[in-house]
This record gives C-alpha cells, structure tokens and sequence, in this order.
C-alpha cells in the first residue's frame, strides 16, 4: 500500500522540519552569526539541493552589544532573532537552539552536548554535517567546542557521510589577534583544503544575511569590509 504525504500548502521557511526528498545538511555553529559571518554563501548554495538546518549552541548572549537600542535589549533573545532573519534569507529550513550559556563551552559539557545534537539529527538524519574548522577560526574556544562535538557526530552515526569544516587559507587570514583572542591560530595551506567554494554569485544573500545581525554592527562592518568570494572547507568522508 502507497501512503500519500499530504504537505500543507503554506511552510513557514525558516522554522519547518517537514523532510522533502532532498539530502539533508546540519550546520552545528556555537553562536547566532556563525552562519552568516562564517559560510553562508556555502550554506544558501547548499538550500538549493538539501534541507538545510541549523543547531546554534548559545544564544550569543556574552557576546558585544551594538544594538541601537543598547543596553534596553535582552541580548540573547535578540540574537536569537537574529539567526532566525539570517536563515530564512539563506533559505535554512529551522533553527534549533540548545540555550548554552555563550563563552562556557568546555570539556565538561561534551556529552550533554553531543547528546543534545545527536537527538536532534536522530530526527533529521543528515548526510552531511558542517561546522567551523579545529582551530576554531579565530581561536574561539567555543567554535573549537562545536568542531569536536560535530567530529565525535560524524564518527558515531552511521547516516551522516561527511563532514565538512569551514577554514580560512593563510592568504585569506589576515586578522591580528585583539584583546579578546590570546591567540589566532594560523590559517590553511593550499593542500590542506578539500573543496573551495566560488560564492560571487552569492555574495547578495551573504552580505543581506550578515546585516542581520544588527546587534554586532562592529564585526558585521568589519566583515563587510573584506567580503572574501572563496570559501574553503576541509571534509572528513567515510568510504561507501
Ligand atoms: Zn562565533
């Protein structure tokens, strides 16, 4: 017997866990604005394939606060927001948030937050994870964090085939560490990069996805300043 799935007409964007026929992509970011300022010319090239969605973490909420409503705000729930605006403009299908305070993620929350992940992608079954590089870019522990969970996912769960890892070449790595970051780690060598994505035509929904996030105008003019069209990954991939 045939069973018919019947889709309601209208699905909200942004926030809709309805599987298509389409392969399915997680993203595991530690932060509201790890997409946008990160992969995210990656991510809408990936919409147009995969049900794309995202795992956020924290809720960015010890991060600065730019927002022209300054302190008035409550910084989590706006950031919150943020990612939520952000990911509909790259056309990511939801937004999970495991509410981790921003800044604390450390050994001792791994396997609350690795379990956390994998009952969410027991659900959505992704072939492919994504997530920021080892070195966690900028040297955020938080991002490092995310980078270990989504490499203990991937080695455990026999439906995800790849993962890929956001990573910046040496010539793309041109930040000096401020005073936040003790150390930056360097960037990656030609040969270490798997797959580099050409996003030129996609810097429009990159640059309008950035601008959501309206709270970190300081780093959203930083980035916008030095929009690279390249993005590089490393990919871990199992033998079929
Ligand atoms: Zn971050």
């Amino acid at each position: 017997m045939f069973l018919l799935r019947i889709f309601p007409l209208s699905i909200p964007s942004s926030q809709s866990t309805i599987s298509s026929m389409k392969p399915t992509l997680v993203c595991l970011f530690a932060h509201p604005d790890d997409e946008a300022f990160g992969p995210s010319g990656t991510i809408h090239a990936f919409t147009k394939m995969h049900d794309v969605y995202i795992i956020c973490a924290t809720n960015g909420d010890a991060g600065e606060n730019h927002h022209p409503a300054g302190g008035t705000i409550d910084l989590g729930h706006q950031r919150k927001s943020e990612i939520i605006e952000s990911s509909k403009v790259l056309g990511v299908k939801k937004v999970f948030f495991l509410e981790h305070k921003d800044g604390e993620l450390s050994n001792n929350k791994y396997q609350t937050i690795a379990t956390e992940c994998r009952t969410i992608l027991d659900d959505l079954r992704p072939q492919i994870l994504l997530t920021f590089e080892h070195r966690g870019i900028s040297g955020h522990i938080d991002h490092v964090f995310m980078a270990m969970v989504t490499s203990f996912l991937y080695e455990r769960l026999s439906y995800v085939q790849e993962a890929h890892f956001y990573c910046l070449r040496e010539d793309q790595h041109n930040k000096k560490p401020g005073e936040y970051f003790i150390y930056f780690p360097r960037g990656y060598k030609e040969s270490e990069v798997d797959k580099t994505v050409d996003i030129t035509k996609y810097l429009a929904v990159k640059k309008a996805a950035i601008s959501k996030h309206i709270s970190q105008t300081k780093d959203m003019k930083n980035i916008l300043k030095s929009l690279r069209t390249k993005e590089c990954f490393y990919i871990f991939k199992k033998d079929k």
